[in-house]
């Protein structure tokens, strides 16, 4: 049996066992989404000024291919004897956009939201913020450029993968297809079917998933930034099937979503244990303290 034959008989054989199960989807964009700055920038900032406004280096910025140029930003800061430890210190101090760690922390504990992180920023940067935050274990998965320190501390980014295919994306990372993939796979390997689905981010590679979304799902765009701009500027050419939701932190954002009639506990969601547990919170949350009873 092939590979692919043996992976598609494995997933047969996962829907016959698991049933099926219908949830909710968070995807979050990471820089200026969850983090407040650009995890690339704030890192390649510990090189002297010369070196940043060097020619050399912009002219790879200039030739639009960023996993190069950040190889290169690697390759100095190593050369500039800048430690893996001081990288990482660098890292975990970026403050959270405000409101995004709680907003996290509540999708995932009390709304039973499954969450994963699509950013082109590497693996070693936001694992390292994540598990700093106590998130680790709010998101299934993760996907980014593959990055590591290699035996002479030097960091490694590799590109997520190469496409031509998308346009409005770049080279290493269609947003969009990650999207779709892990979507269908769910489906296919776990049984999950997502009823909504919310995409969270703020630039211009965040348009390409918003675009591939259905009508019952949530683009959130972050008020004043690229995606909220572009996606207002062209929103008849656009088409966009998704509800637009605009968000100025996450307290906002989560606000938003609990106000949405989508939110409210469901026929599906009173067959599990949590939706019983959370329809009996709001009834005492409604009914206020009881009265004692002389
Ligand atoms: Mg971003
Ligand atoms: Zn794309």
């Amino acid at each position: 049996m092939s590979s692919s034959s043996a992976a598609v008989a494995e997933a047969v054989a996962c829907c016959r066992l698991e049933k099926q199960q219908r949830r909710r989807l968070a995807a979050f964009d990471f820089d200026h989404t969850i983090v407040a700055q650009n995890t690339d920038t704030v890192v390649r900032d510990l090189l002297p000024p010369e070196v940043v406004s060097s020619r050399a280096l912009n002219e790879l910025v200039e030739n639009d291919c960023w996993t190069e140029y950040m190889s290169e930003v690697f390759r100095l800061l190593h050369e500039q004897q800048v430690t893996e430890a001081r990288i990482r210190d660098t890292i975990r101090v970026i403050p959270e956009v405000p409101g995004f760690v709680r907003l996290i922390k509540h999708l995932h504990k009390k709304l039973n939201f499954d969450m994963i992180i699509i950013s082109d920023s590497n693996s070693v940067f936001i694992d390292e913020w994540v598990k700093a935050h106590n998130l680790a274990d709010c998101f299934v998965a993760i996907f980014t450029n593959p990055a590591e320190f290699d035996s002479n501390g030097q960091l490694q980014v590799r590109p997520h993968h190469q496409q031509s295919e998308c346009k409005l994306s770049a080279s290493n990372l269609c947003k969009g297809r990650v999207l779709e993939h892990f979507v269908i796979e769910q489906d296919l390997r776990r049984s999950i079917r997502y009823d909504h689905v919310f995409y969270v981010g703020d630039g211009n590679n965040d348009i390409c998933p918003v675009l591939r979304q259905r009508a019952c799902d949530f683009a959130c765009a972050r008020q004043g930034f690229a995606m909220e701009k572009h996606l207002i500027r062209n929103r008849n050419k656009l088409k966009l099937r998704a509800h637009l939701l605009v968000w100025k932190s996450g307290f906002d954002l989560m606000e938003q979503m609990l106000a949405l009639p989508q939110m409210q506990v469901s026929q599906v969601d009173l067959e599990t244990a949590e939706g019983q547990a959370e329809m009996a919170r709001r009834a005492s949350a409604v009914a206020g303290p009881t009265k004692p009873t002389n």
